[in-house]
């Protein structure tokens, strides 16, 4: 058993801004327990709970700051957890913070690059790392993803996902047994062999949740993600089975407080936007308070789920994300908080073993078979299942002399077998049925009997059943061979759909061909999971064709709409240099291959000619009727060393070729994600200007239909957010409040009378629901809104307002200052601008 406290680590998110001066510092001195001194600016301080003090200090096992990598935070915080696990004990690393604090980032990672993937896929690689290194016993490994949003858990992974919002997944429910163990039904549990099929599902995972987030239910905030991987490991042959869990949480966004903005003043109402991280803080509480008998797990989903992992069997760590900027000072004081009180808990994890059933089986069959064998040899006799039949009518007739015998006293010796004593009762026991079924009458005994002993009518039904029966077997083998080949046909249809879309990029352009036998014999990348892997790329696959594919079903106009959208979409950018990476990867991994085959067949040279030489040097002295000299002969010498040289370089690349196959295949995995999530955007943009299309029927209200923003100092923010949802082009122009100048420069322009002709068309008296009129309507719409957009130099698409993105941090964009990812600045409020195109 090892007993532990919670270890709890901090993480501060780097700023926008430079680092904000003062407002937080790192004692390092203090080696063993950092701590994090959070200043309160003097200016906040009248306003905040606690106003006599002007600094907080927290100690953290360890504080990482702006310039942690994330290669880091897997190496300090998640390699120790996933040791952990590997030995046999359960582990859960949480992050805490509010939102935007860098929880998904640290948790999942970074949808770019990627050198910015999270602790779920670094410890997915180091623990499949780890189990094709030891041999010695045999792994199994499974994973799950729940969601729980507002009190309910939904499967992030059940195959038969349709659903394209959160309350359409199957709902997970969680159930306890009489020891208080808790079980999760519905939860689907996927086998991954090997890291490759894990990160399928991870993104397949993250895919669904995306989809099934809408603006209304904001998921990704408000929701708490579980990624668990369930490992089980046993010696071969024996029937001790360890198993350990490993979650790694993403909880939703911590924020509590309302911020009333105005002037910098900062209230602490407690109020909680998530009332299970409220419930959270209860069992902390509960827990970290000596001598609480009753801890409340149960108030919550997350407290019941996350059990174990809050003061039970578990190894569990904390990382407290800190976005330490001014205005995120209370929050920042509060996660930190919390993070105090957690490091009080003290944990107790121990092995989890337990015999495996089937072995058991297994033994106790094999004992069994030794007891009969032992038996017989002081039996003399051998025993078979069934009795003979000499045996059956001996035991016949001695029950039917003992049921005649009127000697209350008499007895019914058969012997100690078992079988016979058996068949004695079963026999009893049908003469008592029948009699029962033909009624009360006391017949006597010789006639019940004579009825057991299968008269012809019996004789007869006995034969008719068989015939029904052979009947019905001969029906369900039809039926399965049926079904067998429909199965087949379904699954041929798959595959070549999967094909036809360009999924084969692993069989055509990838550098890992399956069927290769030259790069693959001694490459055991890809081939070895083949059959399981494409089952895990079929899944994603059609995943992605349905979530996507609604493009093959768009009319002319939504599909030009939608190339336009793609093109001027910000993740454009992301999806275009992942692309142009990948395929460097593809093309290094490529000469890779080329090179490694051309090291083995070097290799393979160099032993010929070692082998040759060596048997030239045998002859050569059989010839000379010498010895082989003893000296060593300086060619082999030579040729050897050449070989060594040649292995080395064969294990570098090849251990480089394994890494590039992983970082292909992520990126590949984040290009998907974007491209549905590109897709979901536009669908969501179309449906929106098809209904503002359709709610403007009289032409004027197209430009008076709108609310001007409100002006508060947050509503910049809103204000970009809304940009880069709805992207309503004449909320745009003619929403901006200091907008009247707008609104003439507008007026006066060209386009505003083409637009005005566009918007007088009777559109709104057609239906818009796929028709084709309507989509070329719009797409006409479309155009002509393009062409005078880039007159007057407005941009028409919404653009990813992507604030406190990385760039910027780095100040590819002007400070504050919403980024279209360095394509166009977007000006500020005061410029009355909106998304101006390149
Ligand atoms: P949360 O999940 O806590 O709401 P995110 O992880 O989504 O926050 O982070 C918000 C934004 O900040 C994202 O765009 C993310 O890429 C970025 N971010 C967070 N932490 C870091 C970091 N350590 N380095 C670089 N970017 C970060
Ligand atoms: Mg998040």
């Amino acid at each position: 058993m090892v007993k532990q406290t919670i270890q709890i680590f901090a993480r501060v998110k780097p700023t926008v801004r430079k680092q904000q001066q003062g407002i937080y510092s790192i004692d390092e001195d203090e080696k063993l327990t950092p701590s994090l001194e959070i200043i309160l600016p003097r200016d906040l301080a009248d306003g905040f709970v606690n106003n006599k003090r002007e600094s907080y200090k927290f100690k953290f096992q360890r504080i990482f700051d702006q310039d942690a990598k994330q290669e880091a935070i897997f190496e300090n915080i998640a390699k120790p957890v996933a040791e952990s696990v590997l030995a046999g004990y359960n582990g859960t690393i949480f992050a805490y913070g509010q939102t935007s604090s860098g929880k998904t980032f640290t948790i999942t990672g970074g949808a770019e690059r990627y050198s910015d993937r999270g602790i779920i896929p670094r410890t997915l690689s180091y623990i499949f790392e780890q189990l094709q290194k030891d041999s010695s016993k045999i792994y199994t490994t499974h994973i799950s993803y729940l969601e729980i949003y507002n009190e309910c858990g939904y499967d992030l992974l059940d195959p038969r996902h349709e659903a394209s919002t959160l309350e359409d997944l199957p709902k997970v429910t969680v159930l306890e047994d009489p020891d208080q163990n808790i079980h999760l039904k519905n939860l689907s549990l996927h086998q991954a062999t090997t890291e490759e099929e894990a990160l399928n599902l991870l993104f397949l995972g993250d895919t669904n949740r995306m989809i099934a987030e809408t603006p209304m239910n904001q998921a990704s905030t408000r929701s708490h993600c579980i990624f668990t991987i369930h490992l089980s490991s046993k010696e071969p042959g024996s029937a001790t089975v360890r198993r350990a869990k490993l979650h790694l949480v993403d909880l939703a966004g911590s924020e509590r407080v309302a911020k009333t903005g105005v002037g910098g003043q900062l209230l602490t109402e407690a109020k909680y936007i998530n009332l299970s991280l409220h419930y959270l803080e209860q069992v902390i509480v509960a827990l970290s308070e000596k001598h609480r008998s009753h801890i409340p797990y149960r108030n919550s989903m997350m407290t019941s789920v996350l059990r174990d992992s809050l003061g039970g069997n578990c190894m569990t760590t904390m990382i407290a994300t800190l976005s330490l900027e001014k205005r995120n000072i209370d929050e920042s004081i509060s996660t930190c908080r919390f993070a105090q009180r957690v490091a009080l808990i003290r944990n107790e994890a121990v092995l989890n073993e337990e015999i495996d059933p089937r072995l058991m089986i297994l033994r106790l069959q094999k004992e069994i078979q030794e007891l009969k064998d032992e038996l017989a040899l002081v039996t003399g006799e051998q025993r078979t299942e069934a009795l003979t039949e000499a045996e059956l009518l001996q035991l016949e007739k001695l029950i039917t002399s003992f049921l005649e015998d009127q000697d209350p006293e008499s007895k019914l010796e058969v012997g100690a077998d078992m079988r016979k004593i058996h068949h004695c009762f079963h026999y009893l026991k049908k003469l008592l049925t029948d009699k029962k079924i033909h009624g009360p009458s006391r017949a006597p005994f010789s006639e019940v009997k004579d009825q057991v002993n299968q008269g012809p009518s019996t004789e007869e039904e006995y034969k008719k059943l068989r015939e029904i029966l052979q009947q019905r077997d001969n029906e369900i083998n039809i039926l399965v061979n049926m079904l067998k080949k429909e199965k087949k046909k379904a699954q041929d249809a798959l595959h070549s759909s999967s094909m036809d879309r360009g999924e084969p990029r692993r069989s055509q352009s990838s550098p890992f061909p399956p069927g290769n036998p030259e790069g693959l014999r001694t490459l055991p990348l890809s081939a070895p999971t083949q059959a399981q892997d494409s089952s895990v790329i079929q899944y994603r696959s059609s995943l992605l064709h349905r979530k996507t594919g609604v493009r093959e079903e768009m009319s002319l106009g939504r599909q030009e709409a939608f190339e336009i959208f793609k093109r001027d979409h910000a993740d454009s950018v992301t999806i275009e240099d992942n692309k142009q990476i990948l395929k460097q990867r593809f093309s290094e991994a490529k000469s890779l291959g080329e090179s490694i085959n051309e090291a083995r067949r070097k290799i393979g040279r160099l032993k010929e000619e070692i082998t040759q030489r060596h048997v030239q040097q045998v002859a050569l002295g059989i010839s000379e009727n010498t010895t082989v000299p003893s000296a060593p002969d300086p060619m082999e010498e030579k040729l050897r060393s050449q070989l060594e040289e040649e292995k080395t370089r064969y294990k570098t690349m090849f251990m480089r070729l394994k890494a590039l196959k992983v970082e292909i295949e992520h990126l590949q995995l984040l290009m998907d994600k974007a491209k549905v999530k590109l897709q979901k955007e536009f669908d969501a943009w179309w449906a929106e200007e098809a209904t503002s299309l359709q709610v403007n029927s009289p032409p004027v209200n197209l430009f008076n239909h709108v609310k001007p923003f409100p002006q508060t100092p947050e509503s910049q923010h809103k204000r970009s957010q809304l940009l880069s949802n709805q992207s309503d082009v004449y909320t745009r122009k003619i929403l901006p409040s200091p907008g009247p100048l707008l609104h003439s420069q507008e007026q006066s322009s060209t386009g505003t009378r083409l637009e005005d002709s566009i918007a007088k068309r009777p559109v709104s008296s057609v239906p818009l629901t796929g028709d084709s009129q309507t989509d070329s309507d719009i797409l006409a719409f479309i155009k002509a809104r393009q062409s005078i957009l880039q007159r007057t130099g407005k941009c028409p698409f919404p653009q990813k307002v992507a604030s406190e993105t990385p760039r910027q941090a780095k100040g590819v964009a002007g400070p504050g200052a919403p980024t279209l990812l360095g394509k166009a600045p977007v000006p500020s409020p005061q410029e009355g601008g909106w998304p101006r195109c390149p």
